[in-house]
């Protein structure tokens, strides 16, 4: 069996993100040449999540809507979390949201439903931080 690891990393410009990584795993995958196995995909930080829906620009203003019902950023001092940080949001958010995803890798291709991408949530961000891509199979 092989493996195969790699690092993505991103820094984004606001504090709250969603990018689209699929096109960055499936390069993962293509470097690793697995043809058949699973993909592992998670977030490296507790205040991050990775998931997988439809890329969307609707939708995605809608988990900022709702996100932001269940756990506003602010005010900060709402949250017992927030003395030294402001943070609190992010981390129930990244709950929430989840922390990675596993796809089956099939004939070298990640085996994807209809209209499913990879996306990295940030939801403290405006400083590096990444994500893991982890592949085992033949
Ligand atoms: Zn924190």
């Amino acid at each position: 069996m092989k493996s195969f690891r790699k690092e993505l990393w991103f820094d984004t410009t606001r504090r709250r993100q969603l990018i689209n990584i699929t096109p960055d795993v499936s390069k993962a995958l293509a470097e690793s040449g697995i043809q058949e196995g699973l993909l592992l995909c998670n977030a490296m930080h507790i205040t991050a999540s990775v998931f997988i829906n439809d890329d969307e620009s609707g939708l995605h203003n809608d988990y900022e809507q709702w996100l932001e019902k269940l756990a506003p950023e602010k005010p900060h001092s709402q949250y017992q979390h927030n003395g030294f940080e402001d943070n609190a949001d992010a981390h129930l958010k990244r709950t929430i949201m989840g922390r990675e995803v596993v796809v089956a890798v099939t004939g070298g291709k990640l085996d994807f439903g209809p209209w499913e991408q990879i996306f990295y949530g940030e939801f403290d961000g405006k400083r590096r931080k990444r994500v893991l891509v982890k592949i085992i199979g033949e």
